[in-house]
This record gives C-alpha cells, structure tokens and sequence, in this order.
C-alpha cells in the first residue's frame, strides 16, 4: 500500500519540502508520496483529523501552526516539548507523536562548519517560532549559554526564563556577540532580498560560526557581511534539508539515499519558483 506523507502550512506553494523528500523516495524506490497540504488558518485540528482519516502516515507542519501542533499530540518529544512547538506529526496505532527536527536540522547544519554545542556561547537573533527551536535544541546539546537578542525584549526574556539557568536575554547586540562560538539569524529579517538583522561582528571572535536560518536568497545581507568580516557562515538550506533527513525516516522508516545530492535538488525546485 502507498505511504502517504506531506508538509502542512499556509501557505504552503513556497515550500521546497515535497520536492526534496520525492527525490529520495524515487532514488529508494518506495511506493510512497509527499504531498504540499493547505490548511485553512483557522481549522488545523480539524484538517489534521481529515489526513488521519484518510490515511496519511504523517506530516511536517510549517508556518503558522507548529504551536498548534503540539497542542494536538497525545505524545511528544523533549525537544518538541521544550520548544514548545512541533514540525513533525506522525500517527500511529491511533496516536498522534509529535517531534521538533527543526532543532537536529539546525545542529546538522551547523556541524557543516565543524561547530560543536560545547564549543562556546551561542547567539540567537530573534525569540520567535525558529528562535525557540533552536535555542532549545543548544540547551539540550550541551551549549554552555545561549543568549538571546531580540526586538521586543519582553519575548527574548520569556524565552529565555523558559529555557533555564543555560539561557539569557540581552539588550544589545554587542555585549551578546562578545566570546561567541555561533551567531544565528532567526529573525525573518532579510527574507525575500532585504536588510538583515544589526549584527557587530567586529565584537565576535573571527571563528563564531554565522548562521541564517532565512534561504530566499541563498546568500542575505546578513551572510555577506558576515563572510566580509572573515566568519564561517552557513545559509538556511543546510538547515531545511537538516530537518527534512529524521522526519523521512519517521514516515518511511528508511534512511534518506544518500546517492541523492539534496542540496542540488532544492536549490534546482528554489529556481523553479523564482
Ligand atoms: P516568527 O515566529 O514570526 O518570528 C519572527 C522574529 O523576527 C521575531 O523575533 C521578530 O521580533 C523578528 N522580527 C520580525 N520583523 C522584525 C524587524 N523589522 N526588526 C527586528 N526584528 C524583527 O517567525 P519564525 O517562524 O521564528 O521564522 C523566522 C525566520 O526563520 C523566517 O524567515 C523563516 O522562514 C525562517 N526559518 C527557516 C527554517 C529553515 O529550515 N531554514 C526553519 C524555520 C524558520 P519581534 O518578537 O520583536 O516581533
């Protein structure tokens, strides 16, 4: 029987998700498929319950319902349940598990540049969705502190005390990038061309891995000044292919082929939609 799988949003048309996972279904020859899913904004639960019906084995969940998610499952994960959000609904024997690969993605992604948690200090900018899952995922890694810098202070605040004694907030930009081993964009500044966040990378060690978690472009404003300052940096896609690799084996109980280059095949599907 043909296992059923896909990514829920809204919207949903932008995501590169479907494109990625049907390439390593067709390089592992199963007989499965992933579908882009549109869920009206104000009935998720009920849209959920319809996949179920239907058969659907599981989905990823993007923007905005990953809170929601969450909210819907009889069972989650630690990391899930500490970022207080889900990207990954799988049902099983009538039950609904939920589980964050954002944070694994994020980890993945940064291991490209040979960035370990224990390294050092991370920064994250932003105390949104993304900023919550990655800063979980660092607490549970073993990250001597995440500081947190954010518009709204009040939220970089909320996340912060949410996460423990491994966490902090801070006012400026400066003081947090002092002795940092990461910096992180997870704001949605930059998306679609424009300026990215203020980040004084003078004030970071030149090794500070950087990081945005924004693809649309490839290359922001924020990486370019970042590599202009001498720093490692590593761009939003590792991240989404990062996130893409547990929840397919989570549906399809196989490991992603590795004989297919990911990165190519989403960056071929972000040309397509340009
Ligand atoms: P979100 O929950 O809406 O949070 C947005 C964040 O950006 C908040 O911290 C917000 O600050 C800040 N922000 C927005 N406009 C700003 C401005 N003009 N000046 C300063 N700060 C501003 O969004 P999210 O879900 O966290 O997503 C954030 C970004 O990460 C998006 O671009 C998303 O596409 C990307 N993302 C990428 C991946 C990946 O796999 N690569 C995965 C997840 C998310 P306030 O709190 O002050 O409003």
């Amino acid at each position: 029987m043909t296992i059923t799988a896909g990514v829920v949003g809204n919207p949903i048309a932008h995501s590169l998700s479907p494109a990625i996972h049907n390439a390593w279904i067709a390089a592992a020859g199963l007989d499965a498929e992933y579908h882009p899913f549109l869920s009206p904004l104000d009935g998720f639960a009920g849209f959920v319950s319809e996949l179920r019906t239907k058969g659907v084995r599981g989905v990823n969940v993007t923007i905005p319902f990953k809170q929601e998610a969450l909210a819907l499952a009889g069972r989650a994960g630690d990391l899930a349940r500490m970022a207080g959000a889900a990207n990954l609904l799988v049902f099983e024997n009538g039950e609904i598990r939920a589980d964050n690969t954002d944070g694994p993605g994020l980890l993945a992604a940064l291991g490209v540049q040979g960035f370990q948690p224990t390294d050092g200090p991370a920064v994250i900018l932003g105390a949104g969705g993304a900023a919550r899952g990655a800063a979980a995922a660092l607490v549970l890694a073993g990250s001597p502190q995440v500081r947190i810098v954010n518009r709204t202070r009040e939220r970089a605040q909320a996340l912060a005390a949410s996460l423990g004694e491994k966490a902090r907030d801070y006012d400026r930009a400066e003081d947090a990038f002092g002795g940092a081993a990461v910096i992180i964009n997870a704001t949605s500044l930059g998306l679609g061309g424009g300026e990215g966040p203020t980040a004084p990378f003078e004030c970071a060690p030149g090794s500070a891995v950087v990081m945005d978690m924004v693809y649309k472009p490839l290359v922001t404003d924020f990486l370019d000044r970042a590599a202009e300052a001498g720093h490692p940096t590593v761009d939003g896609l590792e991240m989404l292919i990062g996130q893409a690799r547990p929840s397919f084996e989570a549906f399809f109980g196989h490991p992603p082929p590795a004989e297919v280059d990911a990165r190519a095949v989403a960056l071929a599907a972000l040309e397509a939609m340009a």
